[in-house]
């Protein structure tokens, strides 16, 4: 088996490994750079088959959905097969409405914690990790009598740490090539650890309870564990989580009784009003049947602004000053703050500021800290240890055993 790393080998994001066995061909990831254009027609890898047909493509294998893993395959060629997790797909869907350029293709098969599924000369092992998306995996490859594991995005102090000791506990043996992501790298001294989302949940808490009106958490939904931990801490302070409609359809979307949904009595939908208008616009208001149990109009919300915590998103922002929502509110930002530098995330501030809503970071990696990659590593064994999603590859030889550095671009034997 031979791979080539397209994008990755030097960077965090847009990550596309591109394997090849007896002329056959797979993808493991398809992603868009964080900063990448996706118009930008030199943003796609040099993989043939991806935009013009080629039988020995057989496909892509997505290892979760987020945009820097699956970003470029709305520009890939319809009849791509595309495998990826039944969760994932669903999640896609409940988000195309709402989040432009989302895929919409249909997986051509799913991928299921443990089970191996067969593809061409490819035997793909997926199994479930703890990221800040959900319904990841790491992926196992045999071809050829060789056997690469790819780490995917990974993180051993989330709400499903047990898979990440799991994984500890019970690594797929003789790996040849281990392809390991170290996004944490550069970002935290080795000797350092993230805070656990049950951290995150207390460190939540205490915000909410401290805040004497409106509490604003501008989570992306999409961040199941974080609106978990968002949830639980409404909870605990005695507050209704309120969510729009997009996140009403994400957490629909992720099929699972143990995750809030606004058929709960402590979760209600607020539609701002760019969403009325969509709703009305393009039909959806069998979306809107589906989570009207609990509405939470903005008379009700201005009544009382200290009984709720809303699952923010800036375009929320108009409708809750206008609605005379935010004497007393606060702002927690539970994402990387390298966000908020962009320009995005500086409107936002600007616009928080104007209604004098005070914003504050609370937040946790979605990676693992070094510390843990080393566990994994460690555990693991791989023959090569080949760094991945990294700024910082060179840094790998001082802190890994067995590391092969590789170019983007470069073919190279498993
Ligand atoms: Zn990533
Ligand atoms: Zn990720």
């Amino acid at each position: 088996m031979r791979v080539r790393i397209h994008r990755g080998a030097r960077q965090i994001g847009g990550t596309v490994v591109e394997l090849e066995h007896d002329g056959r061909r797979l993808l493991l990831d398809c992603g868009l750079p964080l900063d990448g254009d996706p118009d930008d027609p030199g943003v796609m890898p040099a993989v043939d088959g991806l935009a013009v047909a080629d039988d020995g493509l057989l496909g892509v294998v997505l290892s979760h959905g987020h945009r820097d893993h699956w970003g470029l395959l709305p520009r890939a060629r319809a009849a791509l097969p595309i495998f990826m997790g039944e969760a994932t797909e669903r999640i896609f869907t409940a988000a195309a409405p709402f989040v432009p350029g989302t895929l919409t293709t249909k997986a051509s098969g799913h991928l299921v914690d443990g089970q191996p599924l067969e593809v061409g000369p490819f035997a793909v092992t997926p199994h479930l990790v703890c990221h800040s998306a959900f319904d990841a995996y790491e992926l196992t490859v045999d071809a050829g009598g060789r056997r690469l594991f790819y780490s995917g995005d990974i993180r051993g102090h989330g709400r499903k740490a047990q898979l990440f000791e799991r994984l500890i506990a019970q690594p797929p043996s003789n790996v040849d090539a281990m392809l390991m992501e170290g996004s944490s790298i550069g970002r935290l001294d080795a000797a350092s650890r993230f805070p656990s989302e049950g951290d995150i949940e207390s460190q939540l808490f205490d915000a909410i309870a401290a805040t004497e009106g409106m509490a604003l958490v501008a989570a992306s939904a999409q961040n199941i564990d974080r609106v978990v931990s968002i949830f639980r801490a409404t909870r605990r302070a005695g507050r209704t989580l309120v969510v729009d409609l997009y996140a009403a359809e994400i957490l629909h979307a992720t099929n699972r009784a143990t995750i809030p949904q606004t058929s709960w009595p402590d979760v209600a939908l607020f539609t701002p009003q760019h969403q009325r208008v969509k709703i009305k616009a393009e039909g959806l208001f069998p979306l809107l049947d589906r989570h009207k149990a609990n509405r939470a109009f903005p008379e009700a919300l201005a009544a009382e602004p200290s009984r709720f915590v809303v699952l923010f998103r800036g375009t929320m922002l108009a409708d809750l000053v206008r609605a005379g929502c935010l004497s007393g509110a606060r702002a927690i930002w539970p994402q990387w703050d390298g966000y908020l530098k962009d320009e995005r995330g500086a409107s936002l501030q600007a616009a928080l500021a104007a209604a004098s809503v005070p914003l504050d970071v609370i937040h946790t990696s979605g990676h693992a800290s070094i510390f843990d990659l080393q566990r994994l590593a460690a555990a693991i064994r791989p023959r090569a240890l080949v760094p991945i999603h990294t700024f910082e590859a060179g840094r790998f030889p001082s802190l890994f055993d067995n590391v092969v550095v590789r170019a983007d671009g470069e073919w190279w034997e498993v």
